[in-house]
């Protein structure tokens, strides 16, 4: 059952939110109801994590299985404390480190913290984001607050208040506008309940950025097939996703391009619609090709073409194209993310190119 409301779109300043609009929000998130507004990554569907009924609402609002665990957004490290347990001193120094920011940390679930918001694990997933209009919701609010992505489920993440409407008119009580966020990409989930600590999605923060701090530090994101066994929570494949088909090319540059001609003149010799997600170096390569294109932008300026993956998608799709093809780029840094989120998108359809 899904819950109807009016939707109230409100614009805040991203710098300095006005005081009367975050009340209002927060009065919302009081209320058990829920507010969907911009974090640095990307814009957040938020319930009072503590409230079980609030945070069923996320999960009918999105279409979201109830397997698939929320992150609980904090604004203290007192917040903190009341929803994680036995946190470990590593905890405190990336906390140090990284908080507020794109870094999320798996911790002992603590007794306050409803089952629904961990899908039944005896973990929990915990972080203090640092874009002013979160931190100045979640202070007003008073609460620690459960916010997965203001999307449909397995639609690609908003990084725009116009995206949440898209998804989720109807659904939401009220819409933080925000304008555009600055990371476009979702935190790093790091789960310290293992030896050696394991990151679970790459994100915001890069593995180098990770291991000056834990040289050991294990990359494991599993990818699970919609009907397999899911190995670790909310890794399925099929995630991020256009209603488009993503082809995503591996391999040398110019032998990409070419194999990505080739392959989209057959598609369009089929009668298919065919769309392009490529970076500025490939728009001469690409030549004379017929297509919709959309360019993340430098290929050797990771945080702008993270910035605009989701975006690129969800235009991709806003243009009826039937199948999208993206040439893979360098796992570096933000690459990594980015490599994630678009593998995802293409349930595992990675074309390597001799
Ligand atoms: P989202 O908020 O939509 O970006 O998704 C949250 C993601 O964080 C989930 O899909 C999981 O991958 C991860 N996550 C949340 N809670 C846990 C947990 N207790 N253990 C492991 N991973 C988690
Ligand atoms: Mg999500």
């Amino acid at each position: 059952m899904t819950y109807q409301t009016t939707t109230r779109l409100l614009k805040v300043n991203p710098e300095a939110p006005e005081p009367a609009l975050i009340a209002q929000a927060a009065q919302v998130l009081r209320h058990g109801g829920l507010v969907a507004f911009p974090t640095e990554t990307v814009y957040g569907l938020g319930a009072n994590a503590l409230d079980e009924n609030a945070v069923s609402r996320i999960f009918a609002a999105k279409e979201r299985p109830a397997s698939d665990p929320l992150i609980v957004h904090v604004s203290s490290t007192g917040e903190l404390s009341q929803v994680a347990m036995e946190i470990p001193p590593l905890a405190w120094q990336l906390i140090n480190r990284f908080w507020p920011g794109p870094l999320t940390l798996v911790l002992k679930r603590g007794l306050l913290v409803p089952p629904n918001v961990t899908a039944g694990a005896p973990t929990v997933a915990v972080r203090m984001p640092r874009h002013p209009v979160a931190l100045a919701l979640l202070s007003a609010a008073d609460m620690p607050v459960a916010a997965p992505s203001a999307n449909l489920f397995s639609r690609p993440s908003p990084t725009t208040a116009a995206h949440v409407l898209e998804d989720l008119n109807g659904r939401v009580d009220i819409v933080l506008d925000g304008g555009p966020t600055t990371v476009g990409v979702e935190s790093t989930v790091l789960d310290l309940t293992q030896t050696p600590p394991c990151v679970l999605r790459p994100g915001g923060v890069s593995l180098e950025a990770l291991r000056r701090l834990i040289p050991d530090v294990a990359f494991r994101a599993k990818y699970a097939a919609e009907n397999e066994q899911v190995a670790a929570p909310g890794m399925l494949l099929k995630h991020y996703s256009p209603r488009a088909q993503l082809v995503l090319l591996n391999g040398e540059r110019e032998a990409v391009l070419r194999a990505m001609q080739a392959q989209a003149r057959a598609e369009q010799e089929a009668g298919r619609r065919v769309g392009f997600l490529l970076v500025d170096e490939d728009l001469p390569l690409l030549g004379q090709q017929e297509g919709i294109v959309e360019s993340l932008g430098a290929v050797a300026d990771a945080e702008a073409v993270a910035r605009r993956l989701f975006a690129a998608l969800r235009s991709l799709d806003a243009r009826g194209v039937d199948v999208i093809f993206a040439r893979a780029l360098p796992r570096d840094g933000l690459g990594l993310a980015v490599w994630d989120r678009l593998m995802r998108a293409a349930e595992g359809r990675i074309v390597d190119v001799e």
